[in-house]
């Protein structure tokens, strides 16, 4: 047994791993973390779920990236191809810093002068912080010369419908405020797994009395505590929600006066929601109408509600209509503005938040201000520089504007497309094309694989900055080690790649960008580095009545927790118009299955932080094909023995489990392990709203191996 390591320093930083944004004490003994606890922090009050807890080998595995890597000359870029780990770093020869950032720089400037800056692109990640985040839009819109950026957020964004409707692109409620809900609606989320301290706070909260409606295909853990678990089927939430709608319109129990003084488009959703009585939604959702009316008034009658939704309403071709069916729902009840009462997108990456408030998406600037002649001038001029017109192209646009030779040369900055993308043989094919790949990331991704440059960065708990959870709290983190070897912060990097571009002084200091940020983004106005120096973490907007001046208006004094009590930042709410679009790849005689994919507890995302913690990996070591038992046996599968999974798009090898809370014809699978890549799988159609991709719904078989 080995003798307990003597602790040198114990300090504090963000876990970075889900949006819950749990601060967490790691404590270090000779360079390494020895273990880590949960830390007097605003969103978790000292709890920690698995990954934070055991999640931190990463920092010092021997995969890290520590110095700059160049593509050796007779490395070949072969989309087929599907390199991991050790094997990528042999494409490449090690280099300075000077080199490598010359030479980085010198692809994509040789791209812009003869081409021009669409001919490039920017991907950022919602792993980083809100300083690297806004540097690198800035970067890329001032030196790239290019409006298309964008992030991994695309991938699963759960936003846009709750700003299209309310003007905010932020949770109108925090998720503790739960306690003072009578009822929650759970969409398309299953936070016991991906925000497990969160689920927590739900499930407390369930224990007190709150009673939740869960709608979710499959019959997760929370299903147990719910009052009414809606098992619909896969793709139907449209379906479903609005039979709820029609049946508190039709019974008179929407509010009103709510619907009157502050929402507009009632008139339509009532046309729209017509066909879908309880009889017809229970035909298409396979929830029976007595469950759909019961859940529908409960809802409907309490005198506060929360609604919550995730990825599994968003991530559709008709994700956009999921959410904003959930958000009519809510409207119509008037269950926004009060105690225990709103909107509540559970987001996914540690600094989704942030990351968007920075302005790193194609389709506005920082602040969300729409990309308009007189919103470029007031960038112009603080940055002395004109703007290219946007807005721009989306994750996967950009990677299909890149198999069409269209985007020749990518930044890619701690995003993982060649795991995280759907189709996985076509962003090969993407990234196999272009004439110039820089990645900057900590570990040599599949990703770097490609990349002519490979720049070696600083982990969240290597550095300062500030992240921003999905309840609006922003966060100080200081480093509690140092980067190993060479690596460095994202932000001085992308600094160095841009001053070799032509533009210098993107940013000094944390605190200098943090401040410019603040300044720029409505929301964070009142907020400074000095600020958050004092006080550790501030939910926004510190000062709503002011804070939104510029492009909006309808804050409520002091009601920081639970907003627009009064009014929307847009006045009145918008209800759009819903569509009941169909799946875009039904099942059929070749692919008889429907594939959902998703997360287990143990991982994050595509893996590539938490595979290498140990204890995580012993946890959940392999991926595994969830089968409907029915299914399982009917297929005659044995957990012994791999099976092929396969789609119109490819094949992987995995174990089958048999799993009862599936629905018959449903497979599921999690998209964190690199010799399983599900993502190989999934289908690349995008929602026409919010660009976000297909993950939830394609045809696919299983052939005994
Ligand atoms: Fe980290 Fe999220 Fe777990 Fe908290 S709930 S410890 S932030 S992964």
């Amino acid at each position: 047994t080995d003798t307990p390591a003597k602790i040198d320093h114990s300090s504090e930083t963000v876990c970075p791993f889900c949006s819950v944004g749990c601060r967490v004490n790691l404590n270090i003994a000779n360079d390494r973390v020895v273990y880590a606890e949960g830390a007097d922090g605003p969103a978790n009050h000292g709890r920690l779920c698995v990954k934070g807890r055991f999640g931190f080998d990463y920092l010092r595995h021997p995969d890290r990236l520590t110095v700059p890597l160049i593509r050796r000359d007779d490395a070949p870029k072969d989309p087929s191809h599907n390199l991991h780990g050790a094997d990528i770093l042999k494409l490449f020869r090690p280099a300075t810093w000077d080199e490598a950032l010359d030479r980085a720089a010198t692809g994509f400037r040789e791209l812009r002068d003869s081409l021009g800056g669409d001919s490039l692109a920017v991907l950022g990640s919602a792993k980083g912080s809100n300083e690297d985040a806004y540097i690198l839009q800035k970067a890329a819109r001032t030196a790239f010369r290019t409006a298309h950026i964008d992030h991994c957020t695309r991938l699963c964004s759960s936003v846009p419908p709750l700003a299209e409707a309310t003007g905010f692109s932020a949770v109108t409620i925090p998720i503790e405020q739960i306690a003072f809900a009578d009822v929650a609606l759970m969409v398309g989320s299953n936070p016991d797994v991906n925000h497990p301290v969160g689920a927590s706070v739900i499930k407390n909260a369930v224990r007190h009395g709150t009673k939740l409606i869960l709608v979710d295909p499959y019959q997760q853990s929370l299903s147990r505590l719910a009052t009414h678990y809606l098992q619909l089927s896969p793709g139907t939430d449209v379906a479903l929600l609005s039979a709820m709608t029609r049946v508190v319109t039709s019974e008179g129990l929407y509010d009103a006066d709510f619907v009157r003084q502050r929402l507009e488009g009632f008139d339509e959703l009532l046309e729209r929601i017509e066909p879908y009585t309880p009889d017809v939604a229970a035909a298409v959702c396979g929830v029976s109408a007595e469950t759909i009316v019961q859940a529908a008034r409960l809802f409907a009658k309490a005198s506060a509600a929360m609604c919550f939704w995730g990825m599994g309403a968003s991530q559709h071709v008709h994700g956009a209509d999921n959410i904003r069916a959930v958000i009519a729902f809510a409207l119509v009840c008037g269950q926004v503005g009060r105690p225990g009462a709103g909107l509540h997108p559970l987001r996914g990456q540690n600094n989704v938040q942030g990351s968007c408030d920075a302005g790193l998406g194609p389709s506005y600037l920082p602040g969300y201000r729409p990309i308009v002649e007189e919103q470029r001038a007031l960038f112009e001029g603080l940055w002395g520089t004109s703007l290219p017109e946007g807005p721009g192209l989306s994750t996967i646009e950009i990677m299909n504007a890149a198999r069409a030779r269209r985007v020749k040369g990518l930044y890619v900055v701690g995003g993982n497309p060649s795991m995280a993308n759907p189709d996985l043989a076509a962003t090969r094919e993407a990234l196999a094309k272009l004439d110039h790949l820089v990645v900057q990331d900590i570990f040599p991704t599949e990703t770097a694989a490609f990349a002519d440059v490979i720049l070696p960065a600083a982990a969240l708990a290597e550095r300062s900055g500030t992240v921003t959870n999905t309840d609006r709290i922003v966060q100080l983190v200081e480093p509690v080690l140092p980067p190993p070897g060479q690596a460095r912060e994202d932000w001085t990097i992308t600094s160095s790649i841009a001053e070799r571009l032509g533009v210098s002084s993107l940013g000094h200091t944390h605190e200098s960008i943090f401040d410019e940020m603040a300044s720029v983004v409505p929301v964070l106005n009142g907020l400074s580095w000095s600020k958050l120096k004092a006080e550790r973490h501030v939910r926004y907007p510190i000062h709503p009545a002011e804070a939104m001046t510029d492009v909006s208006s309808g804050f409520d004094a002091g009601l920081q927790d639970s907003l627009f009590a009064e009014a929307f930042p847009c006045g009145k709410a918008r209800i759009s118009p819903l569509h009941g679009l169909q799946p875009i790849e039904p099942p059929d005689a070749e692919f008889p299955l429907i594939l959902v994919t998703g997360r287990v507890r143990e991982h994050w995302h595509t893996g590539s932080m938490t595979r290498r913690a140990d204890v995580l990996d012993a946890l959940a070591p392999e991926a595994l094909v969830h089968v409907n038992s029915a299914d399982f046996d009917r297929l005659g599968l044995s957990a012994e023995q791999m099976v092929s999974v396969e789609t119109r798009r490819g094949v992987i090898s995995a174990r089958p489990v048999a799993d009862e809370k599936l629905q018959a014809g449903v497979i599921w699978m999690a998209m964190s392990f690199v010799e399983s890549a599900v993502n190989e799988l999934t289908i690349n159609k995008l929602d026409n709203y919010t660009r976000v991709p297909e993950y939830k719904f394609c045809s696919a078989r299983i052939v005994s191996a």
